[in-house]
């Protein structure tokens, strides 16, 4: 029997590594997608049917709304038979957000979705651009028995490739852009590329869908010594406000002011929701293995483990967007829903 040849869609939505350079004025212009393989010729090597799609205009990512992240879901929505993988070529600033997002809003996902980019544009000799951009297109065609090598929400960077939602991009200038501090690699290129099989998330045979109603009523509070009455309360108070990621210290721990505990009481009473990450990029927090932090248990504020403040804030966008219970809300702040902590 034949083998049908893999099937990958590539999304362009914008960022570095569509840039090529005017060779007369040294401007740098998004690279022309209809012309794919004439900038990349490598890609013609792989015997892969490789169809893309273009954003119009692109975005630079820091322009990345849920909006966005929307139209993306419902693109892979509406390819999701037809493909067998997916790219999305995006700027690295926001890629983390992207990634983490779009893993809660495709549910039951059992193919490959890896998002990429690069620190120089595609069109400069230096470029980590095609590397990545290569490695991306063949590790969202690799199979194994026939089903998806990784069916998962992931960012292929320099080598490595994360899952999306335990990634953060920690550098702005190395190639090494991203770190995964909390969870393992699932894949490195090298010679061979190779994959953590342990690591990856195995699929399911549940029906796909997506989830497009995210809700943004919740913002970040980052704790500081000095931080005043005035700025909690007023941040805690937004009309409208559903949920705080409240960014703590260390292992989860928080000041014991009388002022500090009374506001978030008061407004998790009123059925706030708040969640509490650490500022540091790795570890966890352990609500109640300091004083600091035993008060926070106490007042209801719930510990979101080793998650990151990107995976922390969809998540919550996606909890809120289902309109559940504050209660609700707060159960699956505890799990693990697609591997974006540890319990
Ligand atoms: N500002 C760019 C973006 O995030 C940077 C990049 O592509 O890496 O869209």
């Amino acid at each position: 029997m034949m083998m049908s040849k893999p099937r990958i869609l590539v999304i362009y939505t914008g960022g570095t590594i569509g840039m090529v350079e005017d060779s007369e004025t040294g401007v740098l212009n998004p690279f022309d997608f209809t012309h794919l393989t004439d900038q990349i010729p490598e890609i013609r090597k792989f015997n892969y049917q490789i169809d893309s799609i273009s954003f119009d205009p692109i975005i630079d990512s820091s322009n990345m709304e849920p909006a966005v992240w929307v139209r993306l879901a419902k693109l892979i929505e509406s390819h999701y038979e037809g493909y067998d993988g997916f790219v999305i070529l995006h700027g690295s600033d926001t890629m983390a957000f992207t990634a983490s997002a779009l893993s809660f809003m495709l549910e039951n996902l059992s193919k490959p979705v890896i998002l990429t980019g690069s620190q120089l544009p595609i069109g400069m000799i230096r470029t980590d651009g095609k590397e990545n951009f290569i490695t991306a297109i063949e590790i969202a065609a690799a199979k194994k028995d026939g089903r998806a090598m990784v069916p998962e929400v992931c960012i292929y960077f320099e080598y490595q490739l994360y899952r999306g939602n335990r990634t953060h991009k920690y550098n702005a200038e190395h190639f090494e852009a991203f770190r995964s501090v909390n969870y393992p690699v699932l894949a490195r290129a090298g010679v061979h590329i190779k994959y953590n099989e342990a690591a990856i998330h195995r699929s399911t045979d549940q029906e796909f869908r997506i989830f497009t109603s995210l809700d943004t009523n919740l913002a970040v509070l980052k704790l500081f010594p000095g931080i005043s009455p005035s700025v909690v309360k007023s941040i805690l108070s937004i009309d409208g406000l559903k949920a705080v990621v409240m960014e703590t210290y260390g292992a989860g721990n928080a000041p014991t002011n009388q002022w500090f505990a009374d506001i978030f009481t008061e407004a998790i009473n009123k059925g706030l929701v708040v969640c509490n990450v650490t500022q540091c990029r790795g570890g966890a927090v352990i609500q109640g293995k300091y004083e600091t932090s035993a008060w926070l248990e106490q007042a209801g504020v719930i510990s979101g483990a080793d998650i990151t403040l990107e995976a922390a804030i969809t998540k919550l966008m996606y909890l809120l967007g289902n309109n559940y219970s504050p209660e609700r809300i707060k159960k699956y702040l505890q799990k693990s829903l697609r591997g974006e902590m540890t319990v």
